[in-house]
């Protein structure tokens, strides 16, 4: 075997000295791979983020839910975000302890409000109506709040979570109706949280975020935490050089903040941050295989089975996923051709890349898309009914563990109830 294009899973030794072509023969394709290694490697960066003793990362599972990294996860010592009872039930079939998690959930039910009280977990609620809600069915309880800081930040408008412009949090101005409402149903209010959006790679917006949140901090005296929300960005182009988000320099300065800020409070409050994609993304592949080659209209294209049901995010938000090739064939340096590389899902919206630089590969090959541990698995479906993939995982011994069976043609059809 041979990679013809790309040297991210060289250097990291990703596969674990097990031969792709071996990997899909055995598992079938495409496949989601993860790398036990470089999860744990992510996980400890988090977690010792910050020197401030009292700091509890979140990690948002709802970026990749197989219980088998969120036991990974949590050995680490990192406690779990959820956002809906699917999410608290696999965290807790998981090992998470109810105390561990933190639900933070946008315009639910009574009903899955009612799944998290039964559960022990608290809720953080992130509008007026909900914490009426909330106050109604459980008088007298503990509760969080989320708030909008007033600014927001993000890689596409569709992650941008604060500011003006979205559907989150509470906003300042409402203060005092959220004091009688924690009056009037006898709350206290012990934490509350933000979050500004998703795939921050400079860290200043970050920071004067948490300036926000701590001034609506002030207006609190029973907090016992603070959630400065997620949105930690990894390099999704790894083979143009992108570098990494300063995960050093961003600790340094947050450091600063939170002792500052427990000094002025005259509290040693904890504090969280909730941090999704930054913990999997970078640890989890999918290897799918080369199709068809074709040129129409002067346009090549690459066909895969990597389609939109395998892995959403290059539809949604144009995302760009670094690529890397696979052949059995005597690797030879053909020129670079720019491929429009595609699924196998009968919509035309079906890319994966647009003109992307490669050599010209066989049938047969195989095609590594990279960073996709996060937002990858969990968004899937079933479209054009193709089976959910299957899900290894590289452990740092090497040996393959299959984490999730590949769905079968009966799946589809066993909720219809036939
Ligand atoms: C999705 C989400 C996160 C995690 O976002 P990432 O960009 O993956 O870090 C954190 N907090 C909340 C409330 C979220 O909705």
């Amino acid at each position: 075997m041979h990679t013809l294009h790309g040297n991210f899973t060289t250097d990291t030794q990703f596969f674990g000295g097990n031969n792709v072509f071996d990997l899909i023969e055995e598992y079938g394709s495409p496949l989601y791979i993860y790398n036990e290694e470089i999860l744990r490697t992510r996980c400890k960066e988090i977690k010792n983020l910050v020197t401030y003793e009292n700091f509890v990362p979140h990690y948002s599972v709802k970026a990749n839910t197989n219980i088998h990294l969120l036991k990974i996860v949590r050995e680490e010592g990192l406690h779990a975000d959820v956002m809906s009872p699917g999410e608290i039930y696999l965290a807790l079939q998981s090992g998470f302890k109810p105390e561990e998690l933190f639900f933070i959930p946008n315009n639910v039910t009574a009903e899955d409000m009612r799944y998290a009280i039964n559960h022990g977990v608290l809720m953080s609620l992130d509008s007026l109506s909900q914490l009426e809600l909330y106050g109604e069915m459980n008088p007298g309880s503990k509760v969080a709040l989320r708030f909008n800081p007033g600014i927001g930040a993000g890689h596409h408008e569709k992650v941008v979570t604060a500011g003006k412009k979205t559907k989150f949090g509470i906003n300042q101005e409402d203060i005092d109706i959220v004091k009688s409402l924690l009056k009037k149903y006898d709350l206290t209010l012990v934490g509350i949280n933000q979050h500004i959006g998703s795939l921050f790679m400079d860290y200043d917006p970050y920071i004067q975020s948490t300036a926000s949140i701590l001034h609506i901090a002030e207006h609190f005296e029973d907090l016992e935490f603070i959630d400065l929300g997620g949105g930690f960005g990894i390099p999704y182009h790894k083979q143009d050089g992108e570098a990494r988000l300063d995960i050093k320099t961003l600790g340094h300065k947050l450091d600063v903040v939170l002792h500052n800020f427990a000094e002025s409070y005259g509290k040693k409050l904890q504090f969280q941050i909730e941090p999704g994609r930054y913990i999997p993304c970078e640890c989890g592949l999918i290897l799918g295989t080369v199709t068809s080659l074709k040129e129409n209209a002067g346009v090549h294209y690459l066909g895969t089975d990597v389609g939109f049901n395998v892995l959403q995010r290059p539809i949604m938000y144009d995302s760009h996923h670094d690529m890397e090739l696979y052949t059995t064939h005597v690797a030879c340096t053909s020129p670079l051709t720019p491929f429009t590389v595609v699924g196998n899902i009968c919509e035309s919206g079906d890319i994966l890349a647009k003109d992307r630089l490669l050599p010209t590969p066989h049938v047969g090959d195989l095609i590594g898309v990279l960073d996709a541990g996060a937002y990858g698995f969990s968004m899937s479906s079933s479209y054009n009914q193709r089976p959910r993939t299957a899900e290894v995982l590289i452990e740092e011994t090497g040996n393959v563990k299959l984490i999730r069976k590949r769905e079968t043609l009966e799946d589809l059809l066993r909720p219809m109830l036939v």
